[in-house]
């Protein structure tokens, strides 16, 4: 077997903490990775996940975690990254137990570590986790939460999208701009209207052709088949779907001039692919940077919920995303890089506020 060399990966990135947490009675064996908490608690949400071995879990709990920190960083929110994985199949191992004994090993955290919902968890889990710890967010607005993020995720990627027009071709408008989403779910379809209600002219695909048929009649998008969209002749390409696809075989194909979505993780491999998308003169909107209303959302629930607040803070997206886009183009880096850049320096200059209590 393998050795993890589980110290050599935390020093890897600095994470500063693994926990893992075994419980035979309710099956329980997670992981929190908390990977930097100089900006505030570390804010990440719980995946339940088949993994493979214990080697892959441990790579994908460390590898979002870090990714929580710059989305927070970036955003300009009193939060670090953080984020736990439940080892196994969400349909065989949830039950109420389970749960909450994963919220008493949040609890034990004393809020160094705030959850909520991700990949296999809904908001019911987290009421579940809610009853041993009040470190976690995205609850139900019937209980002060604020509910299901993707609305306020999908205004962000909107605009982020508007602000990636205008600096690639002069002025934010979408319509009759050609629109490809990849991926018609939760953020994808709250993306959509948007973009329909801006007149833009839509692409869509997915793996289910319910949702296809309802959006191609309700709004006469065309529906796009598998991966023939990689190679549709379009202004935006917008991953709703999957992490990823920005991988060299589908750069090649891209014939859009922006590509600007909700997916978390796009590039296959940020430092190859972040410059190969440069290369080939398409403007790449960071998807940490776009996608970060969801995170907005629970962190105005983490200060007291107000909706209006989120979305006036996601709609700062749009000028941040202008401002990463212009370094990029000043400094000649690929945007992800830049926006990377923005984040470090936000927690390095807070660091330096430590100096004096
Ligand atoms: P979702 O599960 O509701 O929707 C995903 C959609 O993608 C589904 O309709 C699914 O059928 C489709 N899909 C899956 N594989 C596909 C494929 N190969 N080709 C085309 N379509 C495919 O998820 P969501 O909440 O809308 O999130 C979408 C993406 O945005 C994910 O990567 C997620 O991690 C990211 N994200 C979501 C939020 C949020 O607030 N929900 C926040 C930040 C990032």
């Amino acid at each position: 077997m393998a050795e993890l060399e589980i110290f050599t990966q935390l020093a890897t990135y600095d994470h500063e903490q693994i926990v893992f947490c075994n419980d035979n009675a309710t099956g329980l064996k997670a992981i929190i990775a908390i990977h930097n908490t100089v900006l505030g608690p570390g804010l990440g949400g719980t995946r339940i996940w088949n993994y493979s071995n214990e080697a892959e879990a441990i790579n994908d709990v460390m590898r979002l975690s870090r990714g929580m920190t710059y989305k927070a960083a970036i955003s300009g929110l009193n939060l670090g990254g953080a984020k736990a994985v439940i080892i196994g199949d969400a349909s065989k191992i949830k039950t109420e137990a389970l749960m909450r004994k994963f919220g008493r090993f949040v609890e034990n955290l004393n809020g160094k570590y705030i959850t909520a919902e991700d990949v296999n968890t809904t908001t019911k889990d987290m009421e579940y986790v809610n009853m041993e710890t009040d470190h976690v967010v995205g609850l139900p607005e019937s209980m002060g939460g604020g509910g299901d993020p993707s609305p306020v995720t999908a205004y962000g990627v909107y605009m982020g999208m508007k602000a990636s027009a205008k600096h690639v071709f002069g002025n934010d408008s979408l319509s009759g701009k050609k629109i490809a989403v990849q991926g018609i779910g939760k953020v994808g379809g709250h993306l959509l209207d948007y973009l329909h209600k801006e007149g833009a002219k839509l692409y869509i695909s997915d793996i289910n052709a319910n949702v296809l048929s309802h959006y191609a009649s309700s709004m006469g998008a065309t529906v796009v088949t598998g991966d023939d969209i990689y190679s549709l002749d379009m202004d935006i390409f917008a991953p709703c779907a999957m992490g990823a696809i920005l991988n060299t075989e589908n750069i090649a194909k891209l014939k859009c001039a922006i590509v600007a979505g909700a997916a978390n993780n796009q590039l296959a491999d940020e430092t190859v692919h972040g410059p190969a998308l440069m290369e080939r003169g398409i403007t790449y909107a960071p998807d940490f940077l776009i996608n970060a209303g969801g995170l907005i959302n629970v962190y105005q629930e983490h200060i007291g919920y107000n909706k209006e607040t989120a979305i006036r803070k996601a709609e700062h997206i749009f000028d941040v995303t202008a401002e990463i886009l212009n370094i990029s183009a000043t400094e000649k880096i690929y945007t992800q890089k830049a926006a990377m850049n923005l984040a470090e320096k936000r927690i390095n200059d807070v660091l330096k506020l430590q100096s004096t209590y």
